[in-house]
């Protein structure tokens, strides 16, 4: 369905007049989020011109702080650097001169609102462990037409403490129930520790990062021609043109069909957007006037809540009388469905089994992200489906002359972080140098 959607939207769109672009840049990019504003930098340090088109009124995409609501930074996307000692993004945060935070890594396990005892964790860390090695080994035994496994035929849970351990593969780490989870997707991505949070919030840092890129706010770009002697880009403000475009939209926005080629997408490119769906991972924030939560500053949860939804929780951040869930998959799915304010209902008794229920009496502000409904973003990051964590390298490649791909679904290691993100602009920027320094076709 969705490819056919792709093939309707790529008719002819009525002439639109040209928009007050300041002249033709070089390179036209389409997004401002970490990949659009790392191709933006990596091109204008290289002498070129450059000019971002964003859909939103702010830059950052699915990286954004909200600094006020709280009186805490609320990163309503990315909010943690991972594998810190090899992450490119890390370029970001020295370039951006931030203050780093260490993720302090033990967390406490919950079942149905009880504390597990501590000689369960053992057991727990046993599973954990064990999981990582089934996957391994189910990935050697893939048939070779396949070479994959589907990470839920491999971790089938025999009672609640592998239900918990799993859903940390699937739904609390990728957004995806096990049964949509690739092992071959998921193993390819570097272990998350160490782990860094930015002081102020990582939304924060990249707003001020990408401050100095050219970009105009509120366009939207719905039709790229590559078919003529420049490109032409048809936006919601105009056209414009350039002599390269590098498009960083997420998968979700590419399978509505609503930016159209010229030439059409190859059907190569239409399947690995296809094949690489958007997950859905959401954040809930809840202050509370009084300490109703009797745990230390930055205390981390994980746990099933007795109706066996899994959920993480970080209460107390920065000691404030405050609490932030984390819901991904089936959960987070069903809650944007639900829509109203079914999130906050959850992360409220989802903490009111654990902490009690005078916390309902005490709640203040509260805001839940909704990421999946999101029309710039349709999803929180892109997942391969079972036998195709291969389609990232097909999505990354150019598209007919001059129009290449970036964004975090591109990236073959780093896909789903900023990092990916990271990566895919400076690979893309280097490409449509390459294209701008040779002769055209
Ligand atoms: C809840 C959540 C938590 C996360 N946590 C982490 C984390 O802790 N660590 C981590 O590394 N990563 C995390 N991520 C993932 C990370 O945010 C993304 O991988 C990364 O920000 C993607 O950057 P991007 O530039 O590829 O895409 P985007 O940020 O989505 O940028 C693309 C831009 O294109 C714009 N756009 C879309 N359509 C059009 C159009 N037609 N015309 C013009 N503009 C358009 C969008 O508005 C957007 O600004 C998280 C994501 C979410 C949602």
């Amino acid at each position: 369905m969705r490819r056919r959607r792709l093939l309707l939207a790529a008719g002819g769109l009525a002439a639109l007049p040209r928009a007050a672009f300041a002249a033709d840049p070089d390179v036209v990019i389409i997004g401002a989020g970490v990949a659009g504003l790392t191709a933006a930098r990596t091109l204008m340090a290289a002498g070129k011109s450059v000019q971002v088109i964003e859909a939103r009124d702010r830059i950052g995409g699915r990286t954004f702080t909200d600094a006020k609501t709280f009186g805490l930074p609320f990163d309503h996307g990315a909010q943690w650097i991972e594998a810190a000692n090899k992450n490119p993004a890390m370029a970001i945060v020295k370039e951006a001169q931030a203050r780093t935070i260490p993720e302090r890594d033990e967390q406490l396990l919950y079942l149905g609102g009880t504390v597990l005892p501590k000689d369960e964790y053992a057991r727990f860390e046993k599973i954990a462990q064990e999981a990582s090695r089934k996957l391994e080994e189910a990935l050697k035994r893939a048939p070779p037409q396949f070479g994959d496994a589907v990470v839920g035929r491999v971790l089938v849970p025999a009672d609640q403490l592998q239900t918990l351990a799993y859903s940390m593969v699937g739904p609390l780490e990728q957004g995806v129930e096990n049964m949509e989870l690739s092992a071959r997707d998921f193993l390819r991505q570097p272990e998350a520790d160490p782990q860094l949070s930015i002081e102020g919030g990582l939304g924060t840092m990249i707003a001020r990062w990408g401050a100095k890129v050219p970009v105009r706010l509120g366009v939207r770009a719905v039709r790229i021609d590559s078919t003529g002697a420049t490109i032409t880009i048809e936006t919601t403000a105009g056209q414009m043109r350039g002599r390269a475009v590098i498009v960083t939209v997420p998968t979700g926005v590419l399978a509505t069909g609503l930016l159209g080629f010229a030439p059409q997408l190859n059907a190569a490119r239409r399947e690995a957007i296809e094949q690489l769906p958007m997950a859905t991972y959401n954040k809930v924030m809840l202050q509370f006037s009084s300490k109703v939560i009797d745990a230390p500053a930055g205390r981390s949860i994980v746990g099933l809540t007795r109706k066996g939804a899994p959920f993480e929780a970080i209460v107390r951040p920065m000691g404030r009388d405050a609490a932030l869930i984390l819901v991904g998959g089936a959960t987070a799915r069903a809650l944007e469905e639900e829509g109203g304010r079914a999130a906050v209902a959850f992360a409220v008794s989802a903490l009111a089994e654990i902490f009690g229920n005078e916390l309902r009496g005490v709640l203040g502000a509260s805001h839940a992200t909704r990421w999946g409904k999101d029309p710039f973003a349709r999803g929180s990051w892109s997942v391969a489906r079972p036998g195709h964590a291969d389609k990232r390298k097909v999505l990354a490649l150019p598209h007919h002359d001059r129009v290449f791909f970036a964004g975090e679904a591109t990236d073959p290691v780093w896909a789903t972080r900023v990092a990916g993100a990271y990566a895919s602009g400076v690979r893309a920027a280097r490409e449509a140098l390459a294209a701008l320094g040779a002769p055209r076709r």
